[in-house]
């Protein structure tokens, strides 16, 4: 059997060029991924010894994927490819090494949630303003130090950063990540920007465990390999620094996470790196149609900012891109789900093969009622976890204490939960003596009457002695068992099952699924190692997706675009393709941003392989207020000769009066029915004129602009300051037009007159 008959030839041969360094540099869906997929069959199968291998990719359901289709040619021998996304990857290694760089293997992760709530303590002891020091700010910017391998000290010692922090009054950043290092290093915790950055320390610190992997891993793969960040770079690096067998494969045009540090220059350094690097281009799409891939196309040649690609498609030519138009978000709800059933009853297809996506998670609601009320299955992806549930968390909580007693935040999360008369009182002084002492958290707990007063020692002495006979019972338990008994001597099942609400039933049966779960995991033959510690282990990086029960259920799936990368579904629905919702009203302060918005609505074009449709509406509710909403400038950038309009007859909302302008919305003109000439007409030009500015209008100076204060703005007309916020370069008002009700501009941007 040809087992890579299913490539092409310029496939075929970046898949066989399996020694030295390769990089894939190509447009979506022209097989980077199956490229990766069937060279590891191919490493295999040449007698590679699937432990040498290492594959990461970007999800962990892109891993399982890749596996289950490496094993259909190889077979079996494919379990043991070490496959997975950087951080359950290193998080495994790490489970081996930590001891090397002063942790305990039994290392909790802290999720988000985790490292946000340390963060609000540390803020908190500190007495600082919780606004100007607000915690997911902090929690960004020691993130996004992390990962460019900025430790703390670095932090605090470097002039620049410094002067930075202090000239924009946040003088204090440096000794809260210093604080909050500490902190996670007491307890014992790594969140998961630590797994990338402590990887790195411990290669940099311990070089024959370095030696080790680069060894270990003989071949290596990086999918995805554009939205990698600095310290995944330099891991990558390292880890191929002896064998130089790397595999990279991206797309400049399909990087979406520079939000989050993802830096394209790890794309243009490799050739540095490497200066007998291969690059291959693939150019040749098969997911989708030609209008699909055309399309796609004339956006991406809106940035400027990429490397030139060709990009085309042999498939039929097919469908044009339908875009509706909405009154509002629920209407817009209700024309998609309308569209998937028709579709799905005229094809006699299913549901799975639809997908709706969305750029904010807030906009899944609108969409989730109407698919209920025309009872059409759905699946939210990449959504709150089920693992980040409260009362999953709180039993996690005590699996946690049970393995790593110092874990500060699992302590605070059950101290008192159920209530035991422990106080945030009591707490604090833990805290404190702790601290004072430079005792572990446990140390204290365990010794209460030492440190505590009477009546808490008493309750806290209890708390202790509980978890002392959680972790005799985890050492020889099975994780089911384990898991069980403390479920119930913990008092959770007990207290969730006296709340006879629907949410508290609800709640019941989630720890029910949790300790069905486990017990499946007890059951498993393909593992050696299955106490309730093994089954912790990699909790805090397990998604909603890897929950799924059945993954081939006939479900129509929900997801936003980011979580969409690398997918493909038949038919894609995009919604909301209004300015200032896509692209993000945060992302148009820059070149650069706009451009990552581009980018994005590039992937989430390129996720349809057969039809493709486009929604917006002209009013939506946002944070309680209903605004009216322009098309988005992505509409106008895409090739109309793709396009075909498709308007519901018009529904007169309840609010009519409010719609009055309706008509001369972007949809409405016939701009669309006739050919039009290549080059588009600047954006402004085609969305509704609201407003002809006074004769001679000029932007005033508003660093001084007051609530009540009347302004005139260039295209929104007049209207009434209602609120200013934020302060220097991100300053907020919120004004109310006479024309378009109320809306919130950055005033660095918006050319604003006072009247
Ligand atoms: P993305 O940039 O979105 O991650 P990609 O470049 O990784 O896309 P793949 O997902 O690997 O692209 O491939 C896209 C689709 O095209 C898949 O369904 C894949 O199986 C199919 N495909 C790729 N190459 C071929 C080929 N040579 N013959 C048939 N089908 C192919
Ligand atoms: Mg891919």
């Amino acid at each position: 059997m040809d087992y890579l008959a299913g490539l092409n030839p310029s496939q075929r041969a970046a898949a066989e060029q399996t020694e030295g360094p390769v990089m894939i540099v190509a447009g979506a869906g022209s097989g980077k991924t199956r490229v990766i997929t069937y060279r590891v069959a191919h490493l295999v199968h040449r007698g590679v010894d699937p432990f040498h291998i290492l594959v990461l990719t970007f999800t962990n359901k892109a891993a399982k994927e890749m596996r289950q289709r490496i094993m259909s040619v190889v077979g079996d021998e494919a379990k043991n490819i070490w496959m997975g996304t950087f951080h359950s990857v290193f998080a495994k290694i790490l489970r081996v090494e930590a001891e090397h760089i002063g942790y305990p293997r039994n290392f909790t992760i802290y999720d988000t949630d985790d490292s946000k709530s340390l963060i609000r303590s540390i803020l908190k002891e500190m007495q600082l303003d919780d606004k100007l020091y607000n915690a997911s700010f902090v929690y960004n910017r020691i993130s996004s130090a992390k990962n460019n391998l900025i430790s703390a000290q670095e932090y605090n010692s470097n002039e620049q950063i410094q002067a930075d922090d202090f000239s924009n009054g946040r003088g204090q950043l440096g000794q809260i990540y210093l604080t909050y290092t500490q902190r996670c290093y007491k307890a014992g915790a790594m969140d998961f920007d630590d797994l990338l950055f402590k990887t790195n320390v411990l290669f940099r610190e311990c070089p024959d465990v370095l030696h080790k992997y680069q060894h270990k891993f003989k071949y290596l793969m990086v999918d995805e390999y554009q939205d990698t960040n600095f310290s995944q770079y330099l891991i990558v690096r390292k880890l191929a620094a002896i064998n130089e067998n790397i595999c990279v494969v991206g797309d400049d045009a399909q990087s979406i996470y520079a939000f989050r540090g993802a830096n394209i220059q790890n794309i243009l350094n490799f050739e540095k790196d490497y200066p007998d690097l291969k690059v291959f281009k693939l150019e040749q799409n098969y997911r989708s149609t030609q209008n699909i891939v055309n399309a796609a196309n004339s956006i991406i040649a809106n940035n400027k900012n990429q490397l030139k690609k060709h990009v085309f498609s042999e498939n039929e030519t097919g469908d044009k891109i339908k875009v509706y138009r909405a009154f509002s978000d629920n209407e817009e709800g209700k024309i998609v789900a309308e569209a998937i059933t028709q579709e799905r009853a005229l094809t006699g297809g299913h549901y799975r093969g639809f997908a709706i996506l969305y750029r904010t998670n807030a906009q899944s609601r609108a969409m989730e009622e109407a698919l209920r009320k025309l009872n059409v299955p759905y699946k939210i992806y990449g959504g709150t976890s089920f693992y980040q549930r409260k009362e999953i968390k709180d039993l996690i909580a005590y699996f946690r204490l049970t393995f790593n007693p110092n874990d500060e935040e699992a302590i605070k999360r059950v101290i008192n939960y159920p209530r035991r008369g422990i106080g945030d009182t009591t707490v604090d002084r833990i805290l404190v003596a702790a601290d004072q002492r430079q005792l572990t958290l446990w140390e204290v707990i365990s010794n209460a009457a030492a440190y505590l007063d009477g009546r808490s020692a008493g309750a806290v002495g209890a708390f202790a002695t509980m978890v002392q006979g959680f972790q005799a019972i985890a050492k020889n338990h099975s994780a089911f068992d384990a898991a069980m008994h403390i479920a119930q001597h913990s008092g959770i099942l007990k207290d969730l099952y006296a709340d006879k609400s629907v949410e508290g039933l609800s709640r019941y049966e989630n720890i029910q699924e949790l300790l069905n779960g486990i017990k499946e995991f007890s059951e498993r033959e393909d593992i050696e190692e299955k106490g309730l510690d093994v089954f912790m282990q990699d909790v805090a990086l397990l998604t909603n997706d890897d929950n799924d029960k059945d993954p081939n259920a006939d479900t129509v799936s929900l997801m936003t675009i980011h979580s969409s990368k690398g997918l493909e579904f038949p038919h894609v629905f995009i919604v909301g393709l209004e300015e200032n919702l896509f692209p993000s009203q945060l992302s148009l302060n820059s070149r650069s941003e706009l451009e990552e918005e581009r980018r994005l609505f590039y992937v989430a074009v390129t996720r349809a392989e057969k039809k493709l449709t486009l929604s917006y509406a002209t009013s939506r509710y946002r944070w309680g207020t209903l605004n009216n909403c322009e098309p988005s400038r992505f509409l106008d950038e895409l090739n109309p000769a793709y396009l075909e309009l498709d308007f519901k007859p018009k529904m007169v909302p309840d609010n009519a009066a409010s719609f009055a302008d309706e008509r001369s919305s972007w949809g409405e003109r016939d701009v669309f029915t006739k050919p039009k000439p290549k080059v588009l007409p600047k954006t402004t030009a085609m969305l509704p004129k609201a407003h002809t500015p006074t004769p001679g209008f000029s932007p005033s100076d508003t660093s001084n602009l007051q609530v009540g204060m009347e302004v005139e703005h260039e295209r929104f007309g007049f209207g009434k300051v209602i609120n200013v916020e934020g302060s220097k370069n991100d300053i907020k008002a919120t004004i109310f037009f006479k024309e378009l009700g109320q809306k919130q501009l950055l005033l660095k941007f918006a050319k604003l007159r006072i009247v």
